[in-house]
């Protein structure tokens, strides 16, 4: 019999361990976030690229509870303003800011601007103990609107306007967002290829930790 193997998504956020969970169901594998183990150091996400903090993530939590663990990271990209915020997203207007103040912050930069291209970004990395991962990234253009609308999603989804379905994220539904969004196309990728995941888990996984934690 295969043992089961255990992977540990790389946060405490409710939604997205839920939404990972809902992805991953029916595949070979018992899932846990950073909740279900005891308190663990905070990883700085100071990398200069998306891939960079999403590994950074993966392979800490991977070393310290020696388990193989799942990590995403995401953010805005655009265009007329150099990138940015990109890897600074969640940070772009101070530490403590609501979305709403980004949201304002970045319609401020972009008032005088006319070229309003901008993209989500997502990279999921998959580590194990030893340091090796594996990395998935998608990405999903649209533009800054003039104004926010809709109050559905988070972050800036009401000033990212989708063209191909003419609305801004934030009016698209759940299901309507993951389907065209960074972090459902991602996702779907990952899933697509979850089978040879879980055999480069195996096979990565060092020798005394393979059986160690990996039993219900
Ligand atoms: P993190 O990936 O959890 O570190 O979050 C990155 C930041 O990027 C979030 O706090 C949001 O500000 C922004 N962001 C990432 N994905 C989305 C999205 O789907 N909609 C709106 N904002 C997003």
């Amino acid at each position: 019999m295969e043992h089961l193997i255990t992977l540990v998504i790389a946060t405490r956020n409710k939604g997205k361990t839920s939404e990972i969970r809902d992805l991953l169901k029916g595949f070979p594998i018992n899932i846990k976030n950073l909740d279900d183990f005891g308190p663990i150091p905070e990883v700085e996400e100071d990398g200069n690229t998306f891939d960079e903090n999403a590994y950074k993530k993966a392979s800490f939590a991977a070393r310290i509870l020696g388990l193989p663990a799942l990590s995403d990271d995401s953010g805005l990209l655009v265009e007329a303003l150099g990138g940015a915020p990109g890897v600074h997203s969640a940070r772009y207007a101070g530490e403590n800011a609501t979305d709403k103040q980004r949201r304002d912050k970045l319609l401020q930069a972009m008032e005088e601007k006319t070229d309003r291209r901008a993209a989500f970004e997502c990279v999921i990395s998959i580590a194990v103990p030893t340091g090796a991962a594996l990395t998935y990234e998608a990405r999903c253009e649209g533009l800054i609107a003039k104004e926010p609308a809709g109050s559905n999603g988070f972050g800036y989804d009401p000033v990212f306007y989708y063209p191909p379905l003419k609305k801004t994220f934030a009016e698209l539904t759940i299901q309507e967002k993951s389907h065209v969004s960074h972090r459902g196309k991602a996702l779907r990728e990952l899933r697509d290829e979850f089978d040879k995941v879980l055999v480069w888990i195996r096979q990565n996984m060092p020798v005394q930790l393979k059986f160690k934690h990996n039993e219900e």
